[in-house]
């Protein structure tokens, strides 16, 4: 077993979770084994320009993800950061990559949800400044997606796609810069920015610990990587005093 990481009243931590920490709570992968879905590349169904071309061919992607989803529970990786969250308050930032609600789930209270959130959805009006809100439901026709109640734009899912910015970077970057310890959790270091988190952190003096079954792509950014499933590490991987 690995020491654990003891964190003083002066450290701040960086947690930064990714697909790895969720698929151990079985939420899918949606990708076929040929990289498509129902013969479309990932690509060509989460990008503003997709919406704008088959609206229905988009929420239908989206409406299988929140089917997929909705039945999967948090595990120990996630109560183990919902309780780290408990007793570091504010000194505790944790950045997700993930767009379910599973951290939350798990108890965690203040998640930033770099990609946006499955269960939300939003106006498709980028003018339009209505905020996002909760919807668990499946949009299946094009008669089926609603329209904003305030400019009637197109509903779309409260997701970052390709081509867009991914959310609360104004929040993220200075407790990157700000964090004594980064760890990453399941996140693959292939997207960036995220992929890059680690490096800004250990340039600013943080540590870097690396969680997850697989080394990850960005290791070089690394302190410690340590192999193993996040629900059995993360338990007893962080101590505060
Ligand atoms: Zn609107």
């Amino acid at each position: 077993m690995e020491m654990p990481i003891v964190l003083r009243g002066s450290d701040r931590l960086f947690v930064l979770t990714g697909a790895g920490i969720s698929a151990e709570s079985g939420i899918p992968t949606f990708r076929g084994q040929d990289g498509l879905w129902e013969g479309h590349r990932i690509e060509d169904v989460a990008t503003p320009q997709a919406f704008a071309r088959d609206p229905e061919l988009v929420w239908r992607f989206y409406s299988m993800r929140r089917a997929n989803a909705a039945p999967c529970q948090p595990n120990p990786g996630h109560v183990a950061l919902a309780r780290l969250e408990e007793s570091l308050g504010q000194r505790m930032l944790l950045c997700t990559q993930n767009v379910d609600g599973l951290h939350e789930a798990a108890g965690s209270k203040r998640v930033f949800h770099m990609h946006g959130q499955l269960f939300q959805s939003r106006c498709s009006n980028r003018m339009c400044e209505t905020e996002p809100f909760a919807d668990t439901r499946t949009y299946e026709k094009r008669s089926d997606i609603p329209n904003c109640k305030t400019c009637g734009a197109l509903l779309r899912p409260h997701i970052c796609w390709f081509n867009e910015s991914p959310f609360h970077m104004n929040d993220v970057i200075p407790a990157l810069e700000a964090c004594t310890v980064l760890l990453a959790v399941g996140s693959s270091g292939v997207v960036h920015p995220a992929a890059s988190f680690p490096l800004i952190a250990k340039e600013s003096g943080a540590s870097t610990i690396y969680v997850g079954l697989e080394t990850p792509a960005n290791a070089f950014a690394f302190d410690e990587i340590i192999l193993g499933r996040a629900g059995e590490k993360l338990p007893t991987l962080i101590v505060s005093t």
